[in-house]
């Protein structure tokens, strides 16, 4: 290690040891990036990009080639018909939304079988407190849930009963465990789920919630029967580049009526133009499956470098991982806080700001957050958070530059050691 950072003796010395048993397992993140970096690679080169593809386009954006294409290539690199990869849409959130709204009507019921969704869905589903106006709920849309298993699997069995008693329209899954306690989906259990929801109604679709997901393992879940998928691009598929943006996959039919939610059912994925271009979409594909490396490189070294400093980490550090978030059990609020702000002073942008607890819309608790990121909000960048509650979980997730984050997880376990 160089010696531009100073640590404490013990935390080197036990980093150096963590570095070196998790070559291992680096080795698996490396070759499933060479498999997806091929794959990717593959698909430019199917879709004959060219500069042009670069190109700005203005007003309604008729026959922009760029937009086009990045939808051809996604389709492609997620293992789908089809797919729509747009700058409009402003989160993560907002591409699920756009899906949800498109495939469901008044009057059909909608099931969620990975137990309660991620805070922001619940939300537009309309089952939070903070819920605005326009919900799935608003417009006449019923929704179920079927909570996971002990051990974080989809109950296969309530799946089933659900199914045969009930007219269902729609199963969602989401593939990361986001901001709770629970484990992860493998795209194996995505596959199970998928086999159990067309045998039983072979007309249910299944939706995937795929944020956190791609590209950590070789397939996507439009493999494993999978209709519909969405996700952000300022997480993994964006590797790092893009500004902005989501992208939704799946169908052909039901990418058409995506297209016609986002826009108009008169003019569907005919219009949208791209003022600024989408090199940086481009760019941030292409990257991706590296970035995604250094991401799980960083996941994977953060939990064995805590569990020697006697923390208890989810996933632990030698399991099989299915997103790139690291859960951490700290003792107590002082050390989730010092964590934080370890992670934001040797952090790249804002290195000299202090995260300090705030009460955030749309949570129960104070929660803190440390960010310094080149993409405001990204989070496939070194990032945590925290809300301050029992069990005092920290979330860490990203690093786009293993041996930079590396500098950021040490920073944040020598300032808890300062503490005591
Ligand atoms: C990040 C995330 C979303 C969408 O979040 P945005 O902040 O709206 O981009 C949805 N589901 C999961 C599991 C996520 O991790």
């Amino acid at each position: 290690m160089g010696s531009f950072f100073e640590f404490d003796k013990n935390i080197k010395k036990v980093a150096d040891e963590a570095c070196f048993e998790c070559k291992k397992i680096f080795n698996k993140i490396e070759e499933v990036k060479e498999y997806n970096s091929q794959k990717v690679l593959k698909a430019f080169i199917n879709n004959r990009v060219s500069e042009s593809h670069f190109n700005q386009s203005t007003g309604y954006g008729y026959g922009d080639r760029g937009r086009d294409a990045l939808d051809k290539i996604f389709a492609e690199i997620m293992n789908s018909e089809d797919a729509l990869v747009r700058q409009d849409f402003a989160s993560g959130t907002h591409a699920i939304t756009v899906a949800l709204f498109a495939l469901l009507r008044p009057g059909d019921t909608v099931i969620s079988a990975s137990g309660i969704p991620y805070d922001t869905l619940q939300g537009a589903i309309g089952i939070s407190k903070n819920h605005g106006s326009g919900t799935l709920i608003d417009f006449g849309i019923k929704y179920d849930q079927i909570e996971l298993t002990e051990e974080s699997k989809i109950d296969l069995q309530a799946l089933k009963y659900k199914l045969k008693n009930n007219s269902i329209k729609l199963v969602i899954l989401q593939r990361s465990c986001g901001y709770s306690e629970r484990e992860s989906l493998s795209i194996n259990e995505i596959e199970k789920a998928c086999k159990t929801v067309k045998e039983v109604s072979p007309n249910t679709l299944v939706f995937v919630d795929n944020c956190y997901g791609e590209f950590v393992e070789k397939l996507e879940p439009c493999a494993v029967g999978t209709d519909l998928i969405a996700g952000s691009l300022i997480k993994n598929p964006g590797g790092a580049i893009a500004p902005t943006g989501g992208y939704i996959a799946g169908k052909s039919e039901l990418i058409e009526m995506c297209a016609c939610r986002l826009t108009t059912a008169a003019t569907g994925r005919e219009i949208g133009c791209n003022p600024y271009g989408q090199r940086e979409l481009y760019m941030g594909i292409y990257m991706a499956p590296m970035i995604v490396a250094e991401a799980l490189k960083t996941a994977v070294f953060t939990a064995l470098l805590f569990e020697k400093l006697g923390y208890e980490t989810s996933p632990s550090f030698s399991s099989e991982r299915h997103d790139i978030i690291q859960k951490i059990k700290m003792k107590n609020e002082q050390e989730l806080i010092k964590f934080c702000q370890g992670i934001q002073c040797a952090s790249p942008v804002d290195s000299f700001l202090t995260p300090e607890p705030w009460d955030m819309p749309g949570y129960d608790n104070k929660v803190i957050m440390a960010a310094g990121a080149f993409t405001l909000g990204s989070s496939i960048e070194l990032s945590a958070d925290a809300p301050l509650r029992e069990p005092y979980t920290v979330f860490v997730q990203g690093g786009i530059n293993f041996e930079s984050a590396k500098i950021g997880i040490l920073t944040a376990a020598n300032n808890i050691m300062n503490i005591n």
